[in-house]
């Protein structure tokens, strides 16, 4: 009531007051808002070959409040199918694991480093992941996690800019300039489900994860 009488006055006067109603946005409508322009970017891209193969780009799945962000590697068959990340045997497998630590879906944002399926679910090329970079970092800016979370190898490689092992990844906290977060490598749940001699190695780095996280995010 106050408001409208407010505007009816400044109205009468011309003068112009969105510019400062705008500012009251709360924050996650703006960024929610923003991230939805990049879905929109990313839906129109046709940067690299893989724009003629897909049938849906995969954006990004959770809330933009998140402070925990998972990164994997590009998107399967369900997920191309659907639009969404990490749906298939991999995602379920990542579900029990973030559940296993007191985390669902609804507490992180998971991506991945590519948005589009490659065929066969080969290996993303290097153009494709340049071709995508672009989208991520703003992912990542937009959000703004307190802990970020590289799902394998080429995620990790890709971000941090390395090309390392993953026995040289797991369990340690990177950063890189352009984004002031702890970053974090674990083994993509894809890779689990080939090795599952690795299951203790994966509880040890999920006992590591939960330390970072209750260490960053209050
Ligand atoms: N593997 C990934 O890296 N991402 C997905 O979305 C699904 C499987």
């Amino acid at each position: 009531m106050i408001v409208s009488n407010i505007d009816k006055y400044f109205k009468e006067m011309d003068i112009d007051i969105s510019w400062y109603k705008k500012s009251f946005i709360p924050n996650t409508q703006l960024s929610s808002k923003s991230l939805d322009d990049i879905a929109i970017s990313v839906e129109n891209c046709v940067k690299c070959e893989l724009s003629k193969t897909r049938k849906r780009t995969v954006f990004g799945d959770g809330s933009p409040n998140s402070k925990i962000m998972i990164i994997g590697e590009a998107p399967g068959k369900e997920e191309d199918e659907k639009g969404k990340p990490f749906i298939g045997r991999a995602g379920k497998l990542l579900d029990s694991i973030l559940k296993s630590i007191n985390l669902n879906r609804d507490l992180v944002y998971i991506t991945n480093t590519i948005k589009c399926r490659p065929p066969e679910n080969r290996n993303p090329m290097n153009e494709e992941i340049q071709s995508c970079a672009e989208f991520l970092d703003k992912q990542i800016k937009i959000i703004k996690p307190k802990v970020l979370v590289l799902l394998g190898k080429i995620a990790a490689n890709n971000l941090l800019a390395i090309d390392k092992p993953m026995a040289e990844l797991r369990q340690k906290k990177f950063f890189i300039e352009r984004f002031d977060v702890p970053i974090l490598v674990f083994y993509h749940p894809a890779y689990i489900l080939r090795s599952p001699l690795k299951k203790s190695q994966v509880w040890e780095d999920l006992k590591y994860l939960k330390n970072i996280i209750k260490e960053h995010v209050s």
